[in-house]
C-alpha cells in the first residue's frame, strides 16, 4: 500500500517529492515544517524556495529582520507571525544550540513555533524513526479504515503499531505525497486511485 501510494505520488510529482532537492538540512526541514502549518503546499513550495535562495544556515536567518523574512515567506498563512517565529527560532538555535538543530523530540517540541508533528518531521526526515501525521496523514489512515481516530496524536500512536520501524520513514512522504495528488482533502481522485478497490470510503461518480 505505501509503495503504490509513493509511485502514484512521483508519477504526478506531488511537491513532497519535487521540493526533495532545496530541502535538505534538519535546519531546512524544521524551518519547512514551520512555514507549513494552514497553508497550501504550493503556496509552502513557494515560501521555502524563495527564502532558502537568501539563507541557509540559523546565523544567516537570524541576521535578517522580522520584514525582510515576511516579504521572502509571503502567501504562507499568518505570513507574519511565522516571519517573528523564525526570527526567535533561529536566535535561539544560534544562541541555545551552537546553530545546530537538536535531534531530540523532547528538545525540538520547545523552539518557539515548534510542535508534536514538525518535531517528527525533523526527526524522520534526518534518519531518526518517526511517523509525522500531518493533515494529509490523519485523513487518509481513516478514510482507508487503517486507524478510527480523532486526534493526530491518536493516528501517530495507532501507525507505530501498524508499520514496522523500519518503514517508518517512508510513511509520511507516501501518504503526504498521495494526499497531495490523489487523495485530496476535498473531491479524491478516487476514479484514478489504485487503492480504490480496497478502501470503504471510495467515491463512486455517476
Ligand atoms: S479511493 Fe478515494 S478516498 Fe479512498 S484512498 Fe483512494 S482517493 Fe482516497
Amino acid at each position: 500500500m505505501v509503495e503504490l501510494m509513493e509511485r502514484e505520488a512521483k508519477k504526478r510529482k506531488a511537491p513532497v517529492y519535487t521540493l526533495k532537492g532545496e530541502i535538505k538540512s534538519p535546519f531546512q526541514h524544521l524551518v519547512a515544517a514551520l512555514l507549513s502549518s494552514r497553508t497550501r503546499d504550493e503556496a509552502t513550495a513557494s515560501a521555502v524556495q524563495r527564502l532558502f535562495s537568501k539563507v541557509r544556515t540559523p546565523e544567516e536567518l537570524a541576521e535578517l529582520n522580522e520584514e525582510e523574512i515576511a516579504e521572502l515567506i509571503k502567501g504562507v498563512g499568518f505570513y507574519r507571525v511565522k516571519a517573528r517565529r523564525l526570527k526567535e527560532l533561529a536566535r535561539k538555535l544560534v544562541e541555545d544550540y551552537n546553530s545546530e538543530v537538536p535531534l531530540k523530540f523532547e528538545e525540538l517540541v520547545k523552539l518557539p513555533g515548534i510542535g508534536r508533528k514538525s518535531a517528527n518531521v525533523v526527526l524522520a526526515y534526518s534518519g531518526i524513526p518517526a511517523i509525522p501525521v500531518d493533515t494529509h496523514v490523519h485523513r487518509i489512515s481513516n478514510r482507508l479504515g487503517l486507524v478510527k481516530t480523532e486526534k493526530p496524536e491518536e493516528t501517530e500512536e495507532r501507525l507505530k503499531e501498524i508499520f514496522p520501524v523500519s518503514m517508518w520513514d517512508k510513511v509520511n512522504k507516501a501518504f503526504v505525497g498521495f494526499g497531495q495528488t490523489v487523495c485530496k482533502p476535498v473531491k479524491p481522485l478516487c476514479d484514478e486511485c489504485p487503492l480504490r478497490d480496497e478502501c470503504p470510503k471510495v467515491e463512486v461518480k455517476g
